[in-house]
């Protein structure tokens, strides 16, 4: 019988390094390549909003274009659906499908549609292989309920193991089952400022623009900027949708200290990517209790949710100039620096003394680089709740614009200076306050 296979991409939208699809393209006769943009949103109800930002869907939908045109270079093409049980229970049925693919990174929480087309159709080999970690599970010397529950221990257990080449991409593939079939509605481009160009192709390209330059020999003294492309990496937005492997910067990084410098900079280039390893891992180990509001620990925090704060928060219009351009900067290009992240996020729980988790749903939705182990596991650290040993980080927001936006460029760049309006228009009894004697009288 002929083996007839979908490949189900997630967020591994590249032919290199792409172990699953490898496997997939040698064992099939016929291979159909599917993508779903029904993606989910964790707290779609609130006003977090019903979708992902036009920058998310943008980057996305510029992504799905390339890894297009990359699959018709080798005779192929993606089929993208959006209704996910449906429309992939229609393909299976109406092409036999014998076997599905798909990556295994793919978070417990965003599985719940591969599982229920695993429980529907049980004649079907399904087959998952790791695509975007730097190690394999059985290479720790922990089973995965022992992982460390702090990132120093992690990174002492982890930062020497061997990690695997990268894989090159396929040269043929097997044939298509069906003709390209129209795709739904994607984000547009001129819809959003976009810093970042999706698709693999774009993010090779940055990545060895990157590693030409020598601005990851200086890594570790400029990472902490507030704006600009060059202080950090800027891989984030590739990584989170698998454009880029994450064991292939490795291999470069590793090829530029070999051929250029090997310093502390180019060490921390590495630590950061331990740092998204841990929290790949610990997402997986912790399920459902990454997005409770006790997040891995035994108590909630002492925190509520007001809307009104929630709002200003969004918007940039809380009374901390620093945080509001962060905030403005966020909406705009869907991208904040990790120094902003963390001062944001440390306003929002302490100052703001909100539900962490309405924070890390609205970033879910603006991110273009939206992770889920990266971006949830980061905010329990700084909520308290998750794998941080002193279970409390609240940043000093005066003390941090003194030292990271010293003539307040960055706030003035991105108008974080608001009217300073009050943080509630009521008092705890539900009186109005600060009304100015006009507003009486009018
Ligand atoms: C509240 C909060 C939310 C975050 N949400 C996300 C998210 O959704 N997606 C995401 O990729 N990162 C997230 N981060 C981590 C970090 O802010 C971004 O990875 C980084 O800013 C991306 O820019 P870069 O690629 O230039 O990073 P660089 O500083 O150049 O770091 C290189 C790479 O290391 C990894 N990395 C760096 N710092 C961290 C970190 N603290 N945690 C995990 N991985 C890290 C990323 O893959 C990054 O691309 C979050 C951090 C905080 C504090």
């Amino acid at each position: 019988m002929s083996k007839k296979g979908i490949y189900w991409f997630t967020t591994d939208l590249r032919l290199d390094d792409n172990p699953a699809l490898k496997m997939a393209a040698e064992a099939m006769d016929q291979l159909l390549f599917v993508y779903s943009v029904d993606i989910p949103v964790r707290l779609s109800h609130l006003q977090v909003g019903p979708t992902i930002s036009q920058n998310r869907q943008v980057f996305l939908s510029e992504s799905l274009h390339c890894l297009n045109e990359q699959l018709q270079d080798l005779g192929q093409h993606l089929v993208v659906i959006e209704n996910t049980q449906p429309e992939m229970a229609r393909l299976i049925d109406d092409h036999g499908i014998t076997h599905i693919y798909r990556n295994s990174d793919q978070h417990g929480l965003d599985s719940a549609d591969w599982l229920k087309i695993q429980t529907h159709y049980p004649q079907i080999n399904f087959s998952e292989v790791s695509n975007n970690r730097l190690f394999r599970l059985e290479q720790f010397p922990f089973e995965l309920g022992e992982l460390p529950d702090s990132f120093s221990k992690f990174r002492r257990k982890a930062e020497k193991l061997q990690i695997d080449s990268p894989l090159s991409p396929p040269n043929h593939l097997p044939p298509p089952i069906t003709d390209p079939l129209p795709w739904p509605q994607l984000g547009q481009a001129s819809e959003a400022q976009t810093l970042f160009k999706g698709g693999e192709i774009a993010g090779v390209r940055h990545m060895e623009t990157y590693f030409q330059s020598d601005l990851p020999s200086t890594y570790k003294q400029t990472r902490n900027g507030l704006d600009g492309m060059d202080y950090s990496t800027k891989f984030s937005p590739w990584l989170a949708q698998g454009c880029l492997s994450a064991r292939r910067i490795i291999h470069r990084l590793n090829q530029y200290e070999d051929e250029v410098v090997s310093n502390d900079s180019t060490y921390w280039i590495y630590f950061e990517l331990l740092w998204r390893e841990y929290f790949q891992w610990y997402a997986e180990k912790h399920g459902e209790q990454m997005i409770a509001f006790s997040g891995i620990k035994d108590r909630s925090p002492n925190t509520s949710f007001y809307p009104e704060r929630f709002q200003k928060w969004c918007q940039g219009t809380t009374p901390y100039p620093i945080v509001n351009a962060c905030m403005r900067q966020l909406k705009a290009t869907g991208y904040m620096s990790n120094r902003g992240r963390q001062l944001v996020a440390s306003c929002f729980v302490h100052e703001l003394s909100l539900d962490w988790r309405y924070g890390a749903a609205y970033m879910e939705q603006q991110l273009v680089d939206f992770d889920l182990g990266s971006n949830w596991g980061n905010w329990q650290y700084l909520a308290g709740v998750g794998a941080d040993p002193r279970g409390h980080r609240q940043f000093d927001l005066n003390k941090q614009t003194q030292i990271y936006d010293p003539k307040q460029q960055f706030i003035n760049h991105w108008q974080g200076h608001t009217d300073n309006f009050p943080l509630d228009s009521t008092d705890p009894s539900d009186w109005p306050i600060d009304l100015k004697p006009a507003e009486i009288l009018a």
